[in-house]
Formats: C-alpha cells, structure tokens, sequence
C-alpha cells in the first residue's frame, strides 16, 4: 500500500478550516488602487498599504516603462556577480539623502532586508531584544540569528532597560542590537522612539527601526518617524520597504557608509538573492521625487485619517487616536469582528479586513483599515454611512 507522505498538508488544511482561518486568495482581475475587482464585483477597498497611490501613479508606471526599455526585465544576477545598474545606485544615494544617512543598501523586499541584517548585525555571543509586536520579518531575521534572543513587552522601555543594563553587566564585550518597529502594523501605533534611543545609548546598543509603514507618511517630508522625532543622529539603523507608500517593490537599510559596506558583504540576503528588477528601482526613485515635490501628502493623510477616526468614535466605535494612517477599530471577540467585517463585503462591497488571533492577542480582535491618499471623500463618505447604518459590538 502506497503511503500518501502529504497527507498532513489535507489534514492541516481542514483543521484550519474548522478553526474559521483557512486563508484563500481572492483573484483581482485588474490594477489594485482604492477599488479592486472581484468576479466582476468592484470593491471599495480600505486594505491596501498603497498610501499615497504612487503603485498606480502615471509617473511612476512611465518611470518604470522607461526603465524597462532600457535595462530589460530581470537583473540577470546578485550584484556581487555581475555588478548592478545605474538604477540602483541612484535609487542608494537617494535613499541616503531622503533618510540623511551617508549610504542605504538595497534589498529584493522589505522581508529579505530584516531577514539578512539582523543575522548579520547581532551572530553567537551577542543578544537582540525585540519588541513582541514587531513585524515576522523582524521576528524571522531574529530566528535566524544565532545570538540570544530577549523579547520585550510591547514598547515597555522600562523591561528593555533592566535587561539591557544586565546583559551588559554578565557580557561586556557583546553586540547587543534593539529591534522596533516605528509604527506597528496591527495597532497603527507609533514606538517610544526617543526613548528606546537614550536606553540604547546608556547601554551601549545598537538600535535598528523598521520604517516600513511610516515611510512616505510621518515626519517632515514624508521621511519615517525617526525623522518626525529629530533623532536622525541617534538611530544608526534605519530600515525600510519601497513596496508601501513608495508603490514599487523592494526593501533597504539606510545608515553610515561602513554600515552599509559591511552589509554588502554579510547579509546574506544580498548576496545570495538576484537585484532588485531595475525597473523597481527606477519606480522608486520617482516615488522619492514625487514625494520631493509635494511634502506635505504624508501629513494630509494623516489628518484625514485622525478625521475618520473622529467619525467613527463619535458613531460609537472603539478607534484610538491614530498616529499612522492605520486604523484599528476594537471589537474584542473575533466572532463579532468577523461577521462586521463580511457584511461589509456583502451587503457594501467595502473591503476592511478583520484581524483576529493569532496575529493579535486573544480578546484583541479588530478591523484593521488603512486609508490612502488616493480615497476621494466619496469613497470615505460610503465607508462612513456603511458604518453608520451598523452597530458597534
Ligand atoms: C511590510 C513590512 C515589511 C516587509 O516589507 P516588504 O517590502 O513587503 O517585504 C517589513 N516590516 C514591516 C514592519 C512591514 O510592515
């Protein structure tokens, strides 16, 4: 008798099923902007992590075309191998300058970029203390590492502070790197960010920011929280994806031109990966120049989205203030949440998705909206009646 060595895949599948989270793709049959269109359905989506629009942004599309005529489609090899292209080495330097830092590294995605300098930065001997809300791409870097792992209370400074001073106590001589987070992606929230750097400092640690959702939205010029609380200076590590607002794809690590050399030639996830499609980079760097010419498109999203928010608590809804343009609306137990969520999508055709455990704790259930510069106060107009024809849970 033949034994079906996959049977666990069925197994687990069904499992999840029974649980509510099995997950399927939905197939979108044309361009994702603030509408998406599902079995000829069009859905108004308040999901996507396109904040400003830019992935369908004429400029940046022509930026794209422009490059692919004359770099071609695929960049052919890591670019250790053969080398990389103008495009990328721009897209580097302008990075730097967007994040006033001496040099930026580019990466394939925001994933790989975590995933090969935290391993590279922290190794045996050292230790990382990671927030426990911090995204899985820092989570999975941290795996891969072989220092120590410590992972704190979510932005409970204090804890990180004592373990800090005692790591420093028993290894003196240790690597000991600080992982956050600038914005949480399940809460909106914004990290203690200033004093995260004074622990780093008192101790002696390296501290890493993953900018991923902050990029193109805070601080002056759309620069990442770093930049909104004037610590440029003091955050040596400063991470970031160009697949968010930027509306491209890929991911880098902007920091002192050493940093960036040593990076080069240890992150694994550089060398080992193929470059970044030139095209992608060419897509950046007009994402970086649109953003150049009109700096304030990060600070009216989040007005609106402080806006929104207002409405819908005044409707009766548990939002917090938002310090990003992620909104998480509290529901506590995922049943309630989850039905909100797909009578949405029924009854409106509005997309918000419902977050439930495990990615958030138990009792923390909640949608989770992002707004975009794209939305036209006629799309916000249809999210607000929808909600306002509901009750809160
Ligand atoms: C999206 C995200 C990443 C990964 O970036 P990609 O470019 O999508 O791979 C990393 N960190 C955080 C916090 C993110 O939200």
């Amino acid at each position: 008798m033949e034994v079906d060595v996959l049977s666990f895949c069925a197994e687990e599948l069904s499992r999840l099923e029974g649980l509510d989270l099995r997950r399927i793709l939905r197939l979108l049959s044309a361009a994702q902007y603030t509408e998406i269109e599902v079995d000829g359905r069009q859905i108004l989506l308040f999901a996507s992590n396109d904040y400003l629009g830019f992935a369908n942004h004429e400029r940046i599309i022509h930026a794209a075309k422009t490059a692919l005529d004359r770099y071609g489609v695929g960049a052919g090899s890591a670019r250790l191998i053969c080398g990389h292209m103008e495009a990328h080495r721009l897209l580097e330097s302008e990075l730097a300058a967007f994040k006033t830092k001496e040099d930026a590294v580019l990466f394939s995605s925001g994933y790989l970029a975590n995933v090969g300098s935290i391993p590279a930065l922290a190794g045996e001997g050292d230790a990382i203390f990671s927030d426990e809300l911090n995204h899985a791409s820092i989570v999975d870097g941290v795996r891969l590492s072989k220092a120590e792992r410590s992972i704190y209370p979510h932005m409970d400074v204090d804890v990180l502070d004592r373990r800090l001073a005692e790591h420093r106590g028993l290894h003196p001589k240790a690597r000991r790197l600080v992982m956050t987070d600038s914005v949480f992606s399940m809460d909106g929230t914004l990290a203690p960010l200033p004093a995260l750097a004074d622990a780093c400092e008192r101790h002696g640690a390296m501290l890493m920011v993953d900018e991923a959702h902050a990029t193109g939205v805070l601080g002056p010029g759309g620069r990442g929280a770093v930049a909104h609380f004037e610590l440029e200076d003091r955050v040596p590590i400063l991470m970031g994806t160009l697949s968010k607002a930027l509306g491209s794809a890929g991911g880098f690590v902007a920091g002192s031109r050493t940093l960036c050399e040593y990076l080069r030639n240890k992150a694994r996830s550089f060398i080992f990966d193929t470059a970044l499609p030139p095209a992608m980079a060419a897509a950046a760097s007009e994402g970086l120049r649109l953003l150049a010419l009109d700096p304030l498109r990060g600070e009216r999203l989040l007005a609106q989205t402080r806006m929104l928010a207002e409405q819908l608590s005044s409707m009766g809804y548990a939002v917090a203030e938002p310090e990003a343009a992620i909104l998480a609306i509290h529901f506590g137990d995922a049943s309630s949440v989850l039905h909100f969520s797909r009578d949405l999508l029924e009854h409106d055709d509005i997309l918000v998705p419902a977050i439930r455990p495990p990615t958030v704790p138990e009792g923390g259930s909640r949608l989770r909206l992002t707004l975009s510069s794209a939305h036209t106060p006629a799309q916000i107009e249809r999210l607000l009646r929808a909600f306002e024809s509901r009750s809160p849970a």
